[in-house]
């Protein structure tokens, strides 16, 4: 990856026994038989189907698309407000969603190809006010907004990019009864596994990866939309869209690093000098669910990294950190800087291997000790691949020598960043990543 050598860092690694079963043993308990999402409840002819047949992926070039997508979504969200307001984890009466941004009202992100104006957005988004109702009942506020991003096309260079809804929500407690209604229908279909009382989804009609499987051809349950008939006043809200414009503009010269971008120097530049490029947001499409989707999918580590995000109060916490254009947040779980990762083997790495084997994960762990002066962090390893329930978490604790050292090299990273005038002069990532990367062809790896 580079000359630095993070193994030669790490003086100590044991695996943790009793936080692993402690872990376990929350998580089973806590597990409800079906995991439920807002996403799911905005489509649940197709939430059904994404249970029943999870061998059904979406192909490669969709899922590009979705990183695209979250991509945008983290420049735009850092743009506009702050790491502690973005992607909101929320649960209420089992179901779980996340808010893009949520500092005093929930807002909604979207992009979009067509062209913007300010038509009825209830009857041509009316899923767009469905998610946004249902974050605000599930959070208690009367009020949310839809930001509606439109990437640059060729005709509407005149107009503005963006649009700001403002919504409101006067009976939030008809929605929240609602999507009881909608959880247990698709739980009956799941349990009795019979889709046909779910009505048919109300997007997303055509190119659908469960089209051959559903049944929506023979029983049709119209679709219907009773929390966007719910919602009160729907108004353009002009003076926060031009407050964004005014934000997103003073950013750009002064974008942030995050910590991931030191442990993939290479792969930071190409992304920033993408956004810089006006063409740069053609690839972000209209994939928010699609992402969603593919983050819900991920179930049961999925629930094991939300119970560490966002687990007991007092155990999981945020600690900022800021070096020159460095910002971001260090996740501490009991107090210690923790990472959660999900290697695609199908057997265990021994721990002395570890540190050759996954040197990103060490020197991301690494590195949150070092900028938060910790000797020892925590990294958990689920294998998704092993079949074994008991083998498939694994939690070690890490600890690093010359914590110095380590920040130097975050900090020399950095500094490379910052004045690179060509991705040649950064550490290459590691090696395995170069054939998924979009970038493969302009980094000479391909
Ligand atoms: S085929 Fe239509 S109704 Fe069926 S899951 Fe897909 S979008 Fe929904
Ligand atoms: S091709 Fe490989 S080295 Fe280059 S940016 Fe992509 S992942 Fe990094």
């Amino acid at each position: 990856m580079s000359d630095f050598d993070i193994a030669s860092y790490v003086s100590r690694i044991e695996a943790n026994r009793s936080v692993k079963d402690g872990l376990m043993r929350g998580l089973k308990t806590r597990q409800p038989p079906y995991r439920i999402s807002v996403t799911d409840l905005l489509n649940i002819k197709q939430a059904y189907f994404r249970r029943k047949y999870p061998e059904i992926v979406p192909p490669l070039e969709k899922q590009q698309l979705m990183w695209a997508g979250t991509g945008f979504h983290k420049t735009f969200g850092s743009a506009v407000s702050s790491e502690e307001y973005l992607e909101q984890f929320v649960e209420a009466e089992g179901i779980v969603g996340k808010i893009d941004i949520y500092e005093k009202i929930p807002v909604e992100v979207k992009t979009t190809s067509m062209p913007l104006d300010t038509k009825d957005l209830l009857q041509y988004r009316p899923t767009y006010i469905e998610q946004l109702g249902m974050y605000c009942a599930m959070v208690n506020a009367h009020e949310g907004e839809i930001i509606i991003y439109q990437r640059p096309g060729d005709e509407s260079s005149s107009t503005s990019p963006l649009v700001v809804y403002h919504v409101s929500f006067p009976d939030l407690e008809a929605i929240r009864k609602e999507m009881g209604r909608r959880r247990d229908l698709l739980v009956q279909a799941l349990i009795a596994n019979d889709p046909s009382n779910l009505p048919a989804c109300p997007w997303f009609t055509k190119q659908c990866d469960y089209a051959h499987v559903c049944d929506c051809a023979t029983t049709a349950v119209p679709a219907s939309h009773e929390i966007a008939d719910l919602a009160g006043e729907i108004y353009v809200d002009s003076m926060t869209c031009q407050q964004l414009l005014n934000k997103m503009a003073k950013s750009q010269p002064s974008q942030l690093f995050g910590i991931n971008d030191i442990v993939f120097p290479r792969k930071a530049y190409f992304e920033r000098l993408k956004l810089q490029e006006a063409t740069a947001v053609e690839e972000v499409r209209e994939e928010k669910e699609e992402y969603l989707r593919s983050m819900d999918e991920r179930g049961f580590f999925d629930v094991l990294r939300d119970s560490l995000y966002f687990g007991a109060p007092g155990e999981a916490q945020k600690i900022p950190v800021k070096h020159a254009s460095l910002s971001d947040l260090v996740r501490t779980w009991q107090n210690l800087p923790t990472i959660l990762r999900d290697p695609k083997l199908s057997s265990l790495v021994e721990r002395e291997r570890l540190p050759l084997m996954f040197p990103h994960y060490f020197l991301r762990l690494g590195f949150d000790c070092a900028l938060t002066q910790n000797t020892k962090g925590r990294l958990l390893l689920y294998y998704v691949r092993v079949l074994k329930e008991d083998a498939k978490l694994m939690v070690y604790d890490v600890n690093f020598r010359n914590l110095n050292g380590i920040k130097a090299e975050a900090l020399r990273r950095l500094e490379l960043l910052e004045k690179a005038t060509s991705h040649l002069e950064l550490p290459k990532c590691p090696s395995w990543m170069c054939p998924y990367c979009d970038y493969k062809l302009e980094c000479g790896e391909a």
